[in-house]
């Protein structure tokens, strides 16, 4: 191979130039004379046209007998074409087969069943609609990071095996640890308190882990959290911190993801949109706006998949729902200074019937009241002996919160399930591949 090897994304600087794709046969299609290859490598797709004069027959006759998914090395040379979708084309001088499957690829372009396409997940993963969401993952990941650590945060990993527990017992996936048990983390929260305290303004970021038998398009059994824990803010300063992240990852997508988007077929006017200052409402007047739609969720209860979307699609932009009943929420949470029976907590709705992203609050910084409510929840106490020494030792006012970043993306890519905003979706159905 004398042609450098370049990646598709980059052809724009090769034109009029021959280079080497190394890549998969996505599609093809020939007209007698001339093969039309769509190729990808990973980085996009480009159409490779081989014109039968100007190869020799045995490349020619090779591309008939391909079959979809083939591994290759194409050499041409690059053309700008304004009607091609990436703008180029390649005109194919030489093609080299690594690998030409013994058998048809199994995706195919009818319309396959979802469990299908998920058992085939390792493959699925090829297709241009799990490129453009993963890319957008990526994004949302990325520009979290970014903000954060331009704003000074740091990155505090919080551990996956846990012996203490979360929020509590339910809802924990329980492991043999040697002769003990050990627990997979729900939340990295407890450990960024503690890492606040010694930092100041921090993060953890990783997966959490939900033994919950949930089945809707909201819930995974494994998912990542990205988790701000702040010094000194109170439950004003959190939501503010809540809405410039979220107003920066969109602004992110905005600027970076278009073509994705695009493919995706998402109405961006809606992502545009998403600029500060969002809604805010209590929890009191939430319900009070169910009851008029109709729900019958009574006072006191959490809100349910239905009763989010129900209050997302009275507003054009995120809402903030604050301040929820103490019964409903975890016992960390700090009690409302002019209500005992409620949190100075929020959760933050996405428009378009998506529903929560972010759980946060101020967290409950007298060593009394936190450890009156670990004894009310039945907690273990002596697991959060640790934890109430963040109380012992200079308790200080902090909040933070947990972004889901899945439920993120569900919602800016436009996805009617949250299955698909992760590479390898785990739910209590699926563990595989
Ligand atoms: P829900 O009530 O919707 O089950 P939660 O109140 O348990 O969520 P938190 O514990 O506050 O959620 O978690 C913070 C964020 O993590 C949520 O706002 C959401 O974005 C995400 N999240 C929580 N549970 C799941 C899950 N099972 N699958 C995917 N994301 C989740």
């Amino acid at each position: 191979m004398s042609e450098p090897w370049v990646y598709i994304k980059d052809l724009s600087e090769y034109v009029g130039k021959e280079v080497t794709i190394k890549g998969w046969l996505y599609n093809k299609r020939s007209s007698g004379k001339i093969h039309f290859l769509q190729l990808r490598d990973g980085t996009g797709t480009v159409q490779g046209v081989m014109v039968k004069q100007e190869v020799t027959e045995e490349d020619f006759q090779t591309v008939k007998n391909l079959w979809i998914e083939a591994s290759l090395e194409v050499s041409g040379i690059v053309r700008a074409d304004e009607r091609a979708p990436s703008g180029f084309e390649i005109t194919v001088t030489t093609l080299t087969v690594i690998d030409n499957p013994s058998e048809e690829y199994p995706i195919g372009k009818k319309e396959h069943g979802i469990d299908f396409l998920l058992d085939h997940r390792h493959l699925w993963l090829r297709s241009s609609r799990q490129h453009a969401i993963l890319t957008i993952r990526e994004r949302v990941i990325w520009s979290a990071r970014e903000f954060l650590h331009t704003e000074g945060y740091l990155l505090v990993d919080s551990p996956i095996l846990t012996g203490s527990i979360g929020e509590g017992a339910s809802g924990l996936f329980e492991l043999d640890y040697f002769e003990d048990k050990a627990y997979l983390a729900q939340t990295g929260q407890l450990y960024a308190e503690a890492a606040a305290a010694a930092f100041g303004k921090v993060y953890t970021f990783g997966p959490t882990f939900r033994a919950e038998k949930s089945k809707t398009r909201r819930h995974l059994t494994e998912f990542w959290m990205l988790e701000p824990e702040v010094a000194f803010y109170d439950h004003e300063d959190n939501m503010k911190l809540q809405e410039d992240l979220v107003c920066y990852i969109v602004s992110q997508v905005l600027l970076h993801c278009r073509k994705e988007l695009e493919l995706l077929e998402r109405d961006t006017a809606m992502l545009e949109r998403i600029v500060p200052p969002f809604y805010h409402i209590s929890y009191d007047e939430a319900m009070n706006i169910l009851h008029k739609l109709g729900s019958s969720t009574p006072y006191g209860d959490d809100f349910g998949g239905e009763d989010e979307t129900l209050i997302t699609n009275e507003f054009d932009k995120p809402v903030f729902v604050e301040c929820y009943p103490k019964k409903v929420k975890a016992f960390y949470m700090k009690e409302h200074p002019d209500n005992p029976d409620l949190v100075l907590c929020d959760d933050l709705l996405a428009p378009e019937g998506y529903g929560e992203i972010i759980g946060g609050s101020q967290r409950e910084d007298d060593y009394d009241k936190l450890l009156a409510r670990i004894r009310e929840e039945k907690l273990p106490e002596e697991s959060y002996n640790w934890y109430l020494d963040l109380r012992r030792y200079g308790t200080f006012v902090h909040s933070g919160f947990g972004i889901g970043i899945e439920r993120t993306v569900a919602w800016i890519c436009g996805l009617n399930h949250i299955r698909e905003a992760i590479p390898w979706p785990r739910t209590i159905y699926r563990i595989t591949p």
